[in-house]
């Protein structure tokens, strides 16, 4: 944008009026210039649609304006006036004229759609004088009066700025119209019902009004109500709502808006006339229908406004039989040109259709893959244009299960916080772990409520059919299970008050106590009060359950077909994080080549482990801490073979003990009584190891492989429950292929000490059980230290993963769990323009991932390379990863068919910018 005050010669002397019609400047690729509106117009007429003419001012007259004191180009208001010359001579119509006038549409048009802005003035050029002569050439005085009427609120509204007070509950022009009609009709009839004499009084009442309000007199100069209004437009680029919004779409100030002038039609010139907004095909369900809705004799703002209700397209088949078979061509030629579903605006005039606007069609998920492959059937688009036809981020929404969509219309949502595991889950409410998994053994549909999770809530997870917390952000422990686990998930409601002594729940000084039902929403992160009733989706269903009924669904099938073309389009392949056999079965249905991550502490929270684990943790000796470990050593190769059977050859990513220790143990009094019990020591040597493993930053301390060199015998426990495993599973035919992997590595003499352990414990297996066993060692890049030294790491490991959960923590300086408290407003502040632990922050710690890759390479060329942070399963991070070079991503096993979509379209992508 230029600076302000100083006039770029090109802006002061371009061309500022692009026209459209007859004549058209303009085309469907310039919308940077144009605008979205004003380029789909000029498109429109290129290919023979009727579209009334008119001209489009540029997004550059926008950036001028702001950089010039809110002025215009001197030559603007020449241009304008050829435009508008070119509008009469098409038309036969002129601006002001007392015989034939012509009237005008002014509309804001960005690149992008964008609610928020000003969008629309109708019938602009009435006057008192006008106003007649439109009445004496249509004969309609009725109409006439109506259209002027329609301007002058309009106009007032948007362009003068009179609008509800805070202290009002209605639209002050409404209020006058309410009043009128309960004046003379004593009851709210329809605004069709309104005769000239009362339209006249609107009018009059209207302009009063304005005149309080605004504190000038309504404009009758045809073009001093044209400029007002483009000025409006550029005006309205600035106010709050469109900076709100483009703040949340990250859509730059520097793009601006265009303006499109245009010749009026009329919908409101009696029951042959009428406006409508249609899609070319379903944009909820993706059928191949023509959908959409219509007014008769109305203009096109009453159909979104809802003052009266629109009847459904299929009608006008009907009502108007050759305005609908015109309509059906127009769709037609719609989707053969612009090769995908368009949301467009009609009019009918006297029986004749004109088109005002078309634009892509916003969609849901469901309708975005049927509209995908259905386009392809039909030769429309070609299988690259498919894949990327699916938006990445809304996939997760075809395998939720979903609320019954009568059943919630009737629900209201009593708290909101974020969408973090989508889907829909009604319950039973439990506020902890152990009452929520005896419910849920009893049969009872549970839904886990919290302040917040920790790693001692998981089985009262698994047991949920959702989860709620009152606190915690999309990195949040919640967050992070839920998604692996598929599970729904709304966190960080902060309306929702757990009483965790009472066991109760309060909302909105609503109570409810355990046992009572609450629902979720964790696609829209709403909470409702009671049970509101769900369905499973059809692709769960058909990969998960194997139900055949389900698999025979064009839902399914589709999916199915969309995941085949990412597999020929991909260049890096998805792996998952999962932690038992069941995950990993579950990731590899929706398409996963592996495991990435198997958090193996985890598994040390299942059944009696915890005890066994405390047990080693609470050890003062060697001796006894090999004693502990010994009983855990069963339970670990247990679950490595499930995990190695269920991956069928496919590769398995084992991480090492990784959390600090105190995360294991028990906090309470009562806990550590109950422990001191089972495992028979006094209950005050358990409370004084407590204190002794206490951190000031545990996140900082005594965790990752500093936990396996201070003990190298629980390292040497987990390796040979690895290979353990390993053998057995081999010797039963399957191939196995594990890669151990250690956490938060800084320095390579870190990992040569690991490596050693894991060595070993390898050889004694092959020898004790007489296999040759096909393993890995790695690290995690998850500290920058180790990232900056990837080259000398490298030398030793075999593959690196990059935990960019702690390598956006340890990069950023900011910690994962405490971040909740700051982010959102560093986000409001636009510090950061995303959540750096959902989104990689690709400047900063992105970095940190090039230097690893490139020195990485440089000592190892064939290093195998991926990350299985949380950044794993995200697609815009995604595509950081394709443009780094990683081999694969991980990410939970639900998130894994949005991480195929999203490689494969970076990929596509990649390939097509280089
Ligand atoms: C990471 O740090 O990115 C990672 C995957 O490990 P965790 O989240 O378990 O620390
Ligand atoms: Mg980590």
């Amino acid at each position: 944008m230029p600076s302000a005050g100083r006039r770029t010669p090109s802006a002061a002397q371009g061309k500022f009026v692009y026209l459209f019609g007859r004549k058209t400047d303009g085309n469907g690729t310039m919308k940077p210039l144009l605008g979205g509106k004003g380029a789909n117009l000029a498109e429109m007429c290129r290919i023979g649609l009727p579209v009334p003419p008119g001209f489009t001012i540029p997004t550059e007259v926008c950036t001028y304006y702001y950089a010039n004191k809110r002025t215009y180009p001197p030559s603007l208001r020449g241009q304008m006036e050829a435009g508008v010359a070119s509008i009469e001579a098409q038309t036969g119509k002129k601006f002001g004229d007392l015989k034939n006038p012509l009237l005008v549409s002014v509309r804001s048009g960005a690149r992008d759609s964008m609610p928020g802005m000003m969008d629309t003035i109708l019938n602009l050029g009435l006057n008192n004088q006008t106003v007649e002569a439109l009445a004496a050439k249509t004969g309609n005085p009725r109409f006439a009066w109506d259209c002027y009427r329609r301007f002058v609120q309009m106009y007032g509204d948007v362009v003068l700025g009179v609008q509800k007070r805070p202290d009002e509950d209605h639209e002050p022009f409404e209020t006058v119209i309410e009043r009128l009609k309960h004046e003379r009709y004593h009851q709210a009839v329809e605004d069709t019902k309104l005769t000239v004499a009362d339209l006249k009084e609107l009018v009059a009442r209207f302009k009063k009004l304005v005149k309080e309000r605004a504190g000038k007199q309504f404009p009758d100069s045809p073009w001093d109500q044209l400029l007002g209004a483009v000025g409006a437009v550029f005006g309205s680029w600035m106010n709050d709502r469109a900076i709100v919004y483009r703040r949340k779409y990250n859509i730059p100030t520097e793009w601006g808006t265009a303006v499109n002038v245009q010749a009026m039609v009329y919908g409101n010139t009696g029951d042959n006339s009428g406006s409508g907004v249609a899609f070319t095909r379903n944009p909820a369900n993706g059928t191949k229908e023509f959908y959409g809705e219509f007014l008769i004799n109305a203009q096109g703002e009453d159909v979104v406004a809802g003052v009266r209700t629109p009847e459904p397209v299929a009608e006008l088949k009907k009502q108007m039989p050759k305005a609908y078979a015109e309509l059906e061509r127009i769709r037609q030629t719609l989707e053969k040109h612009f090769k995908d579903v368009q949301d467009f605006e009609f009019t009918i005039e006297d029986g004749v259709v004109y088109m005002l606007q078309t634009r892509n069609g916003k969609r849901t998920a469901m309708a975005a893959l049927k509209f995908s492959v259905d386009m392809y059937k039909e030769k429309l688009i070609d299988w690259k244009t498919a894949v990327m036809r699916n938006p990445a981020d809304q996939l997760e929404q075809l395998l939720a299960p979903v609320f019954d969509a009568t059943e919630v219309a009737k629900a209201k949502a009593i708290a909101t916080g974020l969408p973090a595991g989508p889907g829909a889950a009604s319950g039973q409410i439990y506020l902890n772990a152990e009452r929520a998994v005896a419910a849920a053994e009893k049969g009872e549909k549970v839904l886990l409520v919290r302040v917040e999770t920790s790693p001692e809530d998981l089985r009262g997870m698994i047991a949920a059919e959702g989860i709620l917390t009152a606190r915690g952000g999309v990195s949040s422990h919640a967050a992070l299970v839920a998604r692996q686990m598929g599970k729904v998930c709304v966190c960080g409601a902060a309306a929702v008050e757990v009483d965790y002594q009472a066991r109760t729940v309060r909302v909105e000084g609503k109570t409810f106590k355990e046992g009572d039902w609450m629902s979720i929403d964790g696609t829209a992160g709403k909470v409702y009060a009671g049970q509101v009733k769900t369905a499973p989706s059809e692709i769960v269903a058909g990969l998960i359950d194997g139900n055949k009924a389900a698999q025979q669904t064009e839902k399914f099938k589709n999916f199915q077909q969309l995941m085949k073309w990412c597999s020929d389009a991909t260049r890096m392949v998805v792996r998952t994080n999962a932690d038992t056999p069941e995950q990993a079965e579950n990731a590899v249905a929706f398409g996963a080549v592996g495991i990435g991550l198997t958090r193996t502490e985890h598994m040390f929270f299942e059944g009696d482990r915890i005890d066994a684990m405390r047990e080693m943790i609470l050890a003062e000796t060697e001796e006894a801490r090999k004693a502990a470990l010994a009983k855990l050593l069963p339970y670990q190769r247990e679950d490595f073979a499930g995990i190695f059977r269920a991956l069928k050859g496919y590769p398995a990513t084992i991480r090492f003990l990784d959390p600090p220790l105190h995360e294991f143990l028990p906090h309470t009094k009562e806990q550590q009584e109950e422990l001191a019990k089972k495992i028979g020591v006094p209950a005050g040597r358990i409370q004084q190891r407590v204190s002794q493993l206490h951190e000031f930053n545990p996140m900082l301390g005594f965790r990752g492989c500093r936990l396996g060199i201070g003990y190298p015998e629980i390292s040497a426990m987990q390796a040979r429950a690895v290979f353990e495993a390993a053998a057995e599973v081999q010797k039963a035919g399957i191939k196995v292929r594990p890669e151990v992997m250690i956490p938060l590595v800084g320095f390579k003499k870190e990992l040569d000490l690991q490596i050693e352990v894991v060595h070993r414990a390898a050889r004694e297996v092959e020898k004790e059980q007489g296999v040759k066993l096909n393993y890995m060692v790695g690290t995690m890049i998850e500290v920058p230290r180790g990232a900056l030294t990837a080259d000398e790491i490298a030398l030793s490991a075999e593959f690196f993963s990059f935990g960019t959960n702690d390598l956006t923590q340890t990069g950023l300086g900011m910690s994962r769990d405490d971040s909740g408290s700051f982010l959102p407003q560093y986000q409001e502040l636009e510090i950061v323009t995303k959540n750096p632990f959902a989104t990689i922050d690709a400047t900063g710690v992105g970095q940190l991932v090039d230097i690893a890759v490139k020195k990485g390479r440089s000592t190892r060329p064939n290093i195998k390379l991926g990350i299985c942070g949380e950044h794993g399963g995200d697609p815009a991070s995604i595509q950081f990863f394709e443009k780094v070079g990683l081999d694969y991503v991980s990410c939970s096993p639900y998130r894994v068919p949005v991480a195929r979509l999203a490689a494969a379209q970076a990929a596509l992508q990649t390939r097509v910018e280089d």
